[in-house]
């Protein structure tokens, strides 16, 4: 059977990663998460003093650039892919409400979205992958053969982003997982460079008011539908 790939975009807190790794385990494909890559950039810049009050020293950025060294790799404590940044496991560092925060100060700068992009289709480049984040289907892989877009209404997000950092710990009010969530959106969609804007053929999903099963059935069926087709091609 002819291996596709999968682009899954969306908002934020969409869903887009439970549905990703989802199509993914059930296909045998590869899971990439994008947004921990610009995620991990953000870490970098905090943690190297490039962010002065809110502000990010783009010209520090710029000349330290080729020094941040992005990888997934398998972790053997979780047993789990995890995101490294220069060698060093972030992956739980990179899913706090800092990085969240400082997260669109790096997303709209061309020379880092570049970088990233060029990694991302390097991993994407022998096909059977599912990667989720905003302009994956537009900028990235142009050529995926699947394309969805989620949706869903921000006080939903707003909700199940705060359980999810409740359950991991974190100490988060409600208020402010939603102002985070309606920045970004904002931030996201207006940006100059890759905005996230839904590829003209990409299947839209809005699961408000549906569950991850019904999600994932309906995902599923768009992609069997064209593993279908593509083999027979
Ligand atoms: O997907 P996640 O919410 O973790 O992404 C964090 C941020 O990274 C987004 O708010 C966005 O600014 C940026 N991002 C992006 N392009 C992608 C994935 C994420 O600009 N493909």
């Amino acid at each position: 059977m002819n291996r596709i790939n999968i682009a899954v975009d969306g908002f934020s807190s969409c869903g887009k990663s439970t549905l990703a790794k989802q199509l993914a385990a059930h296909l045998g494909y590869t899971y990439i998460d994008s947004g921990a890559m610009y995620r991990a950039v953000a870490l970098f810049v905090l943690e190297n003093g490039l962010v002065r009050e809110g502000r990010l020293d783009r010209e520090g950025l710029l000349d330290r650039l080729d020094e941040i060294d992005i990888r997934f790799q398998h972790d053997v404590l979780s047993g789990r892919s995890a995101t490294y940044l220069n060698g060093r496991n972030v992956e739980s560092s990179i899913r706090g409400m800092e990085v969240s925060r400082h997260v669109t100060l790096v997303s709209p700068v061309p020379e880092v979205r570049a970088k990233l992009v060029k990694l991302q289709q390097a991993l994407g480049s022998e096909r059977g992958v599912v990667m989720d984040g905003r302009d994956i289907g537009t900028v990235v892989f142009p050529d995926a053969e699947v394309k969805l877009y989620m949706t869903a209404r921000p006080e939903v997000r707003a909700q199940r982003r705060y359980h999810e950092l409740k359950a991991k710990g974190v100490e988060v009010d409600y208020a402010s997982v939603l102002e985070n969530i309606n920045r970004r959106d904002e931030d996201d969609t207006t940006r100059a460079a890759d905005p996230l804007i839904k590829a003209p053929e990409a299947v839209e999903i809005d699961n408000s008011d549906i569950t991850p099963q019904e999600q994932f059935q309906r995902a599923l069926d768009v992609v069997l539908d064209v593993l279908a087709r593509v083999g027979q091609e």
